[in-house]
């Protein structure tokens, strides 16, 4: 049988840069040229995924996740052709989860339509939070009343599948706005939810902000607070909280997603993409013109590569499958390792047990509620060199 892998492609054009964002994506302001260059990178995406199709020789392609980047500002047709591209390419089978993350106001019933023709039947929209003064201070570009106008977009297009992604620990945020997120994102109904805390990352403006020493932000203590609120609220209201940062009405977890916590490979096309095929992780050079131009070449625009000896690997399936609530079951890891994690693990466990972070119960490693909120501590117990 194939080993299942996910395919993740990086659609990197925004319409603008949010105030604490570091992913790779560019904003062209100008439409001709920006239609010219979604051309040109389109096309460069499709050559790639030609180059790697032959892996479905060995694993079968089981999800696909545009991501960015904001993928909904590339025109429907253009984005919905790519879709049909690559599931044909990379043989997905025809009720594979495919995902798209949107922000609202660069999606419509007719663009979301097209979409769902053309075989997306996820939608993963960036609502943030639901406080206009909140998503000013982020520099986001949409506004509360866009999200409830989006979620009203996607399901006269016919979607039932969608996620939102919110945000806790902003400046200026207190609980209250945070309860009040989490109210009106359940009053969508959507199906999954991720809430991620903000990380200030270098190179941003929150970052120059911090430094100079005026970005309020919440401090740890109702940071905490907040996630405890999200796992409380969330689990409450129906949702089941099987990832640290992801909830989803039964049955509704995300399976691409699965795939990276199950530390299963993935096949990661554009510009800034990595991926894992076999025993080598790569990165694309995140440079959205080089990578184009490569490929125009049909040369691969890596930038960097390395491969996973069988040590790596193990540490690996700790660190990402005990981001799940499940665990890691000891009979899976035997199944691909010919080992037990206490073989390998014992010492490890044992102080994180003591700590009261992690609990081994019948046959399976799970991290606690404590072990969750200090999720970095634990995995960087089991990453050994
Ligand atoms: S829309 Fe997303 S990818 Fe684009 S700048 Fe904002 S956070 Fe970054």
């Amino acid at each position: 049988m194939k080993e299942p892998a996910g395919v993740y492609v990086h659609i990197p054009f925004c319409q603008r840069k949010c105030e604490y964002c570091d992913f790779h994506s560019i904003v062209v302001s100008d439409r001709q040229r920006f239609l010219a260059v979604v051309d040109s990178y389109l096309c460069a995406v499709q050559r790639e995924a030609r180059h790697y199709a032959h892996w479905t020789d060995e694993y079968e392609f089981t999800t696909l996740f545009l991501g960015g980047g904001t993928p909904t500002l590339v025109p429907p047709d253009r984005l919905g052709e790519l879709v049909v591209f690559l599931k044909q390419e990379l043989q997905l089978p025809s009720d594979a989860e495919v995902t798209c993350e949107a922000n609202p106001k660069t999606i419509s019933c007719s663009s979301l339509e097209r979409l769902r023709e053309a075989g997306v039947n996820r939608l993963s929209l960036g609502a943030q939070a639901f406080q206009d003064s909140l998503l000013h201070v982020l520099g986001r570009t949409h506004r509360a009343a866009d999200v409830y106008a989006s979620v009203e977009a996607l399901h006269a297009a016919g979607f039932t599948n969608f996620s939102l992604d919110l945000m806790f620990g902003l400046p200026g945020q207190t609980l209250a706005d945070w309860q009040e997120t989490l109210e009106q994102a359940v009053s969508l109904r959507p199906a999954h939810l991720s809430c991620y805390s903000l990380i200030v990352e270098e190179g941003t403006p929150f970052y120059d902000s911090f430094l100079a020493g005026s970005l309020d932000l919440p401090g740890e203590d109702l940071e905490a607070d907040m996630f405890e609120l999200a796992q409380d609220y969330l689990t409450g209201v129906g949702y089941c909280q099987y990832e640290v940062s992801n909830f989803a009405l039964p049955g509704c977890e995300c399976a691409h997603n699965l795939h990276y916590w199950h530390n299963r490979p993935y096949l990661g096309l554009g510009s800034g993409a990595s991926g894992r095929l076999g025993s080598v992780r790569y990165s694309n050079g995140a440079d959205v013109e080089g990578y184009t131009r490569a490929w125009e070449k049909y040369e691969p625009f890596i930038a960097y590569q390395e491969s996973i000896d069988e040590d790596l690997a193990m540490d690996e399936t700790l660190i990402c499958g005990l981001r799940l609530l499940d665990g890691v079951s000891d009979t899976a890891f035997f199944a691909r390792f010919g080992c037990h994690l206490g073989d390998v693990y014992a010492e490890q466990i044992s102080r994180l047990e003591g700590r009261g972070l992690v609990h081994y119960h019948e046959g399976r490693l799970r991290v606690t509620r404590k072990g969750l909120f200090l999720g970095n501590v634990v995995f960087s117990e089991f990453l050994r060199s």
